[in-house]
């Protein structure tokens, strides 16, 4: 089954990993990784086998390393080039819908460059019109941290603690997130809701008209945590004709009393699958693994194995032709219709 893929961290995982900038989900790599066959979560020879067809690789920034916003995901966006480059006969960069025909006319994959951290515009919209003309298709507002567009959900402090989780709904998106929002629309970059607070996902709602994305993201009323959708939010981007990226990391598929005690298991995300599909309609389900953000106690644990997550669904009682607009369908129907 053809593997779409909207959210992974791998490009910031190889800068780390060259430039020791020492904020790796590793431990350990044993030196700078490449693209084409590394000790992460994805590569492409890893890809081929687990069948992918696309994945979108984010341009993560935390905003905690003391670094230009922008200038990092400048950086991050000359390694995916690089990395196609290096590539080109397995995977092509893609900025719409006729690339991607194309990368599947050739017999190729297809990759797409999103941001995680809305800070990287740094509320200009000059420079989010920059990071679009550079292949930029997909922007989070925010990730963990407050910035100058907005307010993500609160998450815990310590470490150690995933529970209690706090939803911040009193404070949403600020001015200069409105305008960027709407700029956003207009130009064609796609809205991604994961981390953003619950109220700047209602002030998000009320000021856009087209469907927009929650990347990387699972249901809350499967697993409370705050970096998951209420069935009110689940509903409304189904509505909309947007999708919703089910991530595959412990602590947004099982509860537990610390992050370590979460397990990520296949038959959870059939689960949630079930439980988004069930609210927000067959159409809004795709796949946001978060691969290479994520660490822990995982089941399938590289993009080989997605394989295992076609058979839980079966198992939960998708039916084929469902499992395959989880796995590429739903997502590519809105490229193609926002691309
Ligand atoms: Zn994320």
């Amino acid at each position: 089954m053809k593997v779409v893929d909207m959210h992974c961290d791998t490009i910031s995982e190889i800068w780390y990993s060259r430039d020791n900038i020492g904020e790796s989900e590793y431990d350990d790599l044993g030196g700078p990784q490449e693209l084409r066959k590394n000790r992460l979560q994805i590569d492409i020879e890893r890809m081929e086998k687990g069948d992918y067809f696309m994945q979108n690789f984010a341009m993560f920034v935390n905003m905690n390393n003391g670094l230009d916003p922008l200038e990092c995901a400048l950086k991050l966006i000359d390694i995916f080039y690089e990395e196609m480059e290096k590539n080109a006969d397995k995977i092509l960069p893609v900025k719409c819908w006729a690339d991607i025909e194309e990368a599947r006319r050739s017999g190729k994959m297809a990759a797409m460059i999103t941001l995680e951290e809305g800070q990287v515009t740094k509320g200009n919209l000059q420079y989010l019109r920059d990071l679009y003309r550079l292949g930029a298709r997909m922007m989070t507002l925010t990730w963990n941290h407050e910035n100058d567009l907005a307010y993500p959900n609160l998450v815990s402090k310590d470490p150690r603690t995933v529970y209690p989780f706090h939803p911040v709904e009193d404070h949403g998106l600020k001015e200069k997130g409105i305008e960027l929002v709407e700029e956003c629309e207009r130009i064609g970059m796609i809205l991604d809701v994961s981390h953003l607070s619950d109220g700047g996902f209602y002030d998000l709602y009320e000021h856009t008209k087209k469907p927009f994305v929650a990347s990387h993201s699972n249901a809350r009323a499967v697993c409370g945590h705050c970096r998951n959708l209420t069935d009110d939010m689940i509903r409304k981007i189904g509505e909309r004709g947007g999708v919703i990226g089910l991530n595959y990391c412990a602590s947004f598929l099982e509860e537990g009393e610390t992050k370590e005690a979460c397990r990520s298991r296949v038959s959870f995300m059939a689960r949630h699958a079930r439980h988004i599909t069930n609210v927000g309609g067959m159409d809004c389900l795709g796949l946001g693994s978060d691969f290479d953000g994520i660490s822990g106690n995982l089941e399938m644990d590289e993009c080989s194995k997605l394989p295992m997550l076609e058979a839980a669904l079966m198992l939960e009682g998708f039916r084929e032709s469902e499992i395959e607009k989880i796995f590429n369908g739903n997502v590519l129907r809105l490229y193609r219709e926002l691309l």
